[in-house]
């Protein structure tokens, strides 16, 4: 197989010939990419935080943590370091090799970013790899968050832009664009994805995968979402999306950003195992485990571990990420190695 180009000007014609190819043909595209830049039995392991829970002002219709829905989540004040500490170290005993933080805020306040700067420095410090999701970034925040070690942070696209009005209306497309940008501008990683099965057409599914791989730089980490639907959300009756499609849009991503890695994220649990085998094999290389870490003998995470095993799979090192596991991230890329959501809702 000729080596995947790494293009930035995908058509949506072009992103919905993939979507359409036959299931057989398009999985064999995308393990094909997936196999020239990456480690196909290797999955990277991410572990997700809530550090600020509930009451944000926005109103993203799936999100369980907007205030204005009533879905019984309490707000609650951002985490103590020590506390956050805590489930790191859980986090990393348990085989996470990065710890993502999100926080329910629209943004996080100029007063905010000093308290989530010693968060980060203190997980830094235990080894692990650092990813923030706190939302719209202001000046000078991306640079403060990197200059604390962040390696990454997450904002996603959540939904292709024809769409995202009907899921969103307190901030617009280009608001996110402009934090991924600065994101970019201060050299931290870029984890950036989107949420599938929210009434979005497959063409629309197709609009959110172009306008990625259209970034000026694919994102370092694309996490691809499953909705799950939250009672009292606008989006809790939304109807199941069939699983093949969503292991076509795994697939698509694949083959759209060859160096990127593809994150199998929330909806994982309602996910059978073959369809998560299917995920793997059309390229996803990155999961979020062990959403209880502090539970002795949890269940999630002991099925993961059962499911590695099964599909002789094994947990990506963090240097072999860094890296850029097989055909190689740029240098560039690759220095300083170190999430997602498009806020904490979904990772
Ligand atoms: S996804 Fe993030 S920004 Fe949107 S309502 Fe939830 S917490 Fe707020």
């Amino acid at each position: 197989m000729p080596e995947a180009a790494i293009r930035h000007d995908w058509t949506r014609t072009e992103v919905a010939a993939l979507f359409a190819l036959p299931f057989n043909e398009l999985l064999h595209r995308a393990h094909g990419v997936h196999r020239q830049h990456h480690d196909p039995n290797a999955v990277q392991v991410s572990t997700l935080l809530s550090i600020k829970t509930g009451g944000c002002p926005e109103d993203c219709a799936y999100c369980p943590q907007a205030a204005r829905y009533d879905t019984g989540v309490a707000a609650q004040k951002l985490m103590e370091v020590d506390d956050v500490l805590a489930r790191a170290r859980a986090a990393k005993a348990a085989g996470a090799s990065r710890f993502c933080m999100g926080a329910a805020w629209r943004g996080p306040k100029d007063r905010d970013i000093p308290k989530v700067a010693a968060i980060v420095r203190a997980v830094k410090e235990l080894g692990l790899e650092t990813c923030a999701t706190l939302g719209l970034l202001g000046d000078g925040h991306a640079q403060a968050l990197k200059d604390a070690g962040l390696d990454y942070y997450n904002h996603n696209l959540d939904t292709a832009p024809e769409f995202y009005g009907e899921i969103i209306h307190t901030r617009d497309y280009r608001d996110r664009l402009e934090t991924l940008e600065q994101v970019r501008d201060a050299g931290l990683k870029t984890c950036c994805g989107g949420i599938v099965g929210m009434g979005e057409t497959r063409e629309q599914r197709a609009g959110l995968l172009q306008a990625l791989a259209n970034l000026p730089e694919h994102p370092h980490s694309v996490p691809i979402n499953q909705l799950v639907p939250v009672p009292g959300t606008p989006l809790g009756d939304a109807e199941p999306l069939d699983p093949f499609e969503f292991v076509r849009a795994i697939a698509v991503a694949r083959i759209l950003m060859p160096l990127s890695i593809v994150r199998l994220s929330a909806g994982r649990q309602q996910m059978d195992d073959a369809v998560q085998a299917l995920c793997f094999f059309a390229g996803a290389g990155s999961i979020f485990y062990g959403e209880k870490l502090l539970t002795t003998g949890n269940p999630d995470v002991e099925a993961d571990r059962a499911l590695f095993r099964r599909l002789d799979l094994h947990p990506m090192e963090v240097a072999m990420e860094a890296a850029g596991v097989r055909a190689g991230l740029p240098e560039s890329d690759a220095a300083g190695c170190g999430q997602g959501c498009g806020c904490s809702a979904a990772a």
